[in-house]
């Protein structure tokens, strides 16, 4: 098996391909996050391997299963993948007693509980191709990554997107071809669109001002999918971005920088 890069940063993606020396039915865990393989023949498969922005660093275990198709045998094969520590910026907020209240955890799980389904679902096939690319014009104000403390508190909570700020009813364009798998408001995250591009990635578009698209929409590279706004839990216009893989956030600018995702293509040919 190989993954690329060879050492991956806190929240950042690699690309994790397998081949079995006989026709298999391959599975791979890495760091209790199962990955969802895709099938490229029947002795070879490739997917993501997202790594999370709190996973401990050093020698982390990926643990491939192959079943062979043929009779009921299963190899196991562990490795250690080697996780480097980023440099997250962090940052203590105040809030007035009054805001301190939109908080309320029962309304963010309960939402959460909502939309976790949607990043679960993995679409077997990469609708994609290349490099996403910005979803607006507008300054980064929030970084992935940022560890936020709340006044009196010692615990932190992870930013798990990239804030986006531009000024109201800014458009909003598909980074990736892709379908739109939720539009609606909610309480937490506001105007909320979710975007599949396929293989267990989703982008998702929070505190937009307005929606331009529906559920079941199929959307290009550059297609409006609706404004900058401040609705939800925001102080100020702007976009909350995040890329997700199997559910977990990883640094939307490593899917702007690298068109690193042809696996299916490039095969052996590294
Ligand atoms: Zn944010």
């Amino acid at each position: 098996m190989q993954w690329n890069p060879q050492q991956v940063n806190q929240g950042e993606t690699a690309v994790l391909w397998v081949e079995t020396t006989r026709p298999a039915t391959i599975e791979a865990i890495f760091d209790g996050v199962r990955l969802g393989l895709i099938p490229l023949d029947a002795s070879r498969a490739w997917g993501l391997m997202p790594v999370p922005m709190w996973n401990p660093v050093g020698s982390r275990p990926l643990v491939v299963t192959a079943r062979a198709q043929d009779r009921l045998e299963s190899v196991q094969e562990v490795v250690r993948v080697p996780i480097e520590a980023s440099a997250f910026p962090e940052e203590v907020l105040m809030l007035p007693p009054d805001r301190a209240t939109l908080l309320d955890p029962q309304v963010v799980r309960a939402e959460w509980e909502r939309i976790r389904p949607i990043f679960e679902t993995v679409t077997p096939q990469r609708l994609w191709e290349g490099k996403f690319t910005w979803p607006l014009t507008g300054t980064v104000t929030t970084e992935f990554g940022t560890r936020r403390r709340y006044q009196g508190s010692q615990t932190y909570e992870y930013h798990g997107g990239l804030d986006i700020a531009a000024p109201e009813g800014t458009p909003v364009y598909a980074p990736a071809a892709g379908r739109v798998v939720f539009s609606d408001l909610v309480q937490v995250r506001g105007n909320l669109v979710i975007l599949d591009h396929g293989m267990g990635v989703h982008t998702a578009y929070l505190h937009m001002a307005r929606r331009d698209v529906a559920v079941g929409a199929e959307v290009q590279p550059g297609d409006k999918i609706g404004e900058v706004g401040s609705t939800g839990l925001s102080t100020g216009p702007h976009l909350h971005w995040e890329v997700r893989v199997y559910t977990v956030a990883v640094n939307p600018l490593q899917w702007i920088a690298h068109p690193w995702l042809l696996p299916d293509r490039e095969y052996g040919e590294q």
